[in-house]
């Protein structure tokens, strides 16, 4: 066995920033347990961060607050198209993977970023793990689903969050054998972000203000996301969001943190964001992961068209409405706390009226809280 794992992680966007920060904590507890049991090699982490997301607020703040080790490569691509982003990343990361040459690379989730890593390291003969493997949505619009399909072929380890995860990389006949001698390996180690919701949630108990800086009473406001291309780029769909929420907004206050491309859209459909202060809707800046985790713990719905919003409700037992015709999260649509509501603005406001007041228990869909452990433990064997 040799002494040192090299692993490279590549990430770029919100949240990948949140699902690495677990990960990377528990290589440090692996590391630090070497003296005192021989469990195995060191492993040595190098963050290429890829520049995807790179406003403050989107980036930095996620390194500070959950205390991610400081990338080691920053390739500064973002802000382009998909196909020149992922193709640069491609280009910028294989430099870095063949100075680094790394025993695993670690991809997360589903953006540019993740295919780009995949991508590169695959063609470099060098084995990728995929977090957040085998999630569908079934809708090939969506950018993310093309990275996830083609991430996945190109893996050696899948770790699937849930059993649907699994059984949809069943469906597509995995596991492939990628070579003579290796097959892929799927594990079900459970979510890496409910690993963060519990460990964060105590510190953003004791550091964040956000409650009292906007001056928000627990259960009486909603929180709602809104950031999807195939929300953002269709005016129309934008539009009839924003008319629920602004309708909803009349009941009970609505919060709504921004994605710079959200502000973008709206403020060239000149709505109402332009003139926030006769929005019934509260607009605020992207917030940080503490101020999130608050926000949504004491939201008494969340309006989201999230991936991970949708499972942070969902842990700290939010109700959700979610504003997409599909999820990949269906465990949470047949538990009867999140409906799909599409873009319509009266099944929007219909779906919030349906849950304003459920309330239920989280329970296991997501794993132990225990997932960034497991995934270290099969990386060192
Ligand atoms: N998030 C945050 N601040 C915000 C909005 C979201 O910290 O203002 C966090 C949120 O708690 C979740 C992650 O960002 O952990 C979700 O990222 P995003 O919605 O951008 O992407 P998706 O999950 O849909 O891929």
């Amino acid at each position: 066995m040799p002494d040192t794992i090299k692993i490279s992680t590549i990430i770029g966007a919100r949240p990948q920033f949140i699902k690495a920060a677990t990960v990377s904590r528990a290589i440090s507890v692996h590391n630090a347990a070497i003296p005192r049991s021989v469990s195995g090699p060191l492993l040595h982490e190098t963050i290429i961060h890829t520049g995807q997301h790179f406003d403050a607020n989107m980036s930095e703040v996620f390194f500070r607050e959950l205390e991610i080790p400081a990338p080691d490569y920053n390739l500064g691509i973002g802000g382009g198209s998909h196909g020149r982003n992922t193709g640069r990343m491609i280009e910028a990361i294989e430099d870095v993977l063949l100075k680094e040459t790394p025993d695993w690379v670690l991809v997360y989730g589903d953006t540019d970023s993740t295919l780009a890593g995949a991508l590169a390291a695959a063609k470099l003969h060098i084995p990728v793990a995929h977090v957040e493997a085998g999630l569908r949505s079934y809708n090939r619009a969506m950018p993310e689903e093309i990275n996830r399909i083609l991430t996945d072929q190109l893996s050696t380890i899948l770790f699937c969050p849930t059993r649907t995860a699994e059984a949809n990389l069943a469906k597509e006949g995995f596991p492939h054998r990628l070579s003579s001698d290796t097959v892929q390996q799927i594990c079900n180690v459970g979510d890496v972000m409910y690993d963060a919701a519990l460990f964060y949630a105590v510190k953003a108990e004791k550091h964040s203000r956000i409650m009292q800086t906007l001056g928000l009473t627990p259960k009486g406001f909603v929180l709602a996301t809104i950031h999807r291309a195939e929300n953002t780029d269709y005016p129309e769909r934008l539009a009839a969001i924003m008319a629920a929420l602004e309708q909803i907004a009349k009941e009970i206050p609505v919060v709504l943190p921004l994605h710079p491309r959200t502000r973008k859209c709206l403020e060239n459909m000149g709505g109402a964001c332009n003139d926030p202060q006769n929005s019934p809707v509260r607009f605020v800046d992207p917030v940080g992961y503490l101020d999130m985790v608050m926000l949504e713990k004491n939201a008494r719905v969340i309006i989201t068209d999230s991936g991970g919003v949708q499972k942070e409700a969902y842990f700290h037992g939010v109700p959700c409405v979610t504003v997409r015709e599909e999820t990949e999260w269906v465990e949470l649509v047949e538990a009867g706390v999140n409906v799909l509501a599409g873009s319509d603005t009266q099944h929007v406001v219909q779906a919030f009226q349906q849950l304003i007041n459920k309330f239920f228990v989280t329970d296991m869909l997501y794993g132990n809280g225990n997932s960034a452990e497991k995934i270290v433990d099969i990386l060192n064997t």
